[in-house]
């Protein structure tokens, strides 16, 4: 997932009032590394789906996409995002984008295609 935080160390999530808490009981400062929601675009084995977030997932908690594949969140460095070659856009999370804001569909979106892939349930 394109969300991508440098620090190892669990800071700048949403839960900022638990993680502050935490950082004040050790005496120590709180980095705080903003994320905005709307603009996490997950990737799961080198496809990007859309998503609709309401806040900033923690690491490990599912995250659905809109095509209904869900998957563990994990935060790495964006320079890690094209590491493994280009991305590719996940056709059925885009038909479903269209569909909720009553964008044209054409006949030949690969979105309309039946899905095929190995070792996964749909
Ligand atoms: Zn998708």
């Amino acid at each position: 997932m394109f969300v991508l935080v440098t620090l190892r160390k669990i800071v700048g999530r949403c839960k900022r009032d638990a993680v502050a808490d935490l950082a004040e009981r050790r005496g120590a400062m709180t980095a705080l590394i903003y994320v905005d929601p709307v603009s996490v675009r997950p990737v799961v084995d080198g496809v990007w789906h859309l998503t609709w977030l309401s806040a900033v997932p923690t690491p490990g908690e599912e995250v659905r996409m809109l095509c209904g594949e869900a998957a563990e969140a994990a935060f790495v460095p964006l320079r890690e995002r094209t590491a493994q070659g280009a991305l590719t856009q996940c056709p059925y999370c885009d038909l479903e984008y269209r569909r909720s804001h009553g964008y044209e569909i054409l006949p030949n979106h690969p979105g309309l295609r039946p899905r095929v892939r190995q070792g996964r349930s749909w």
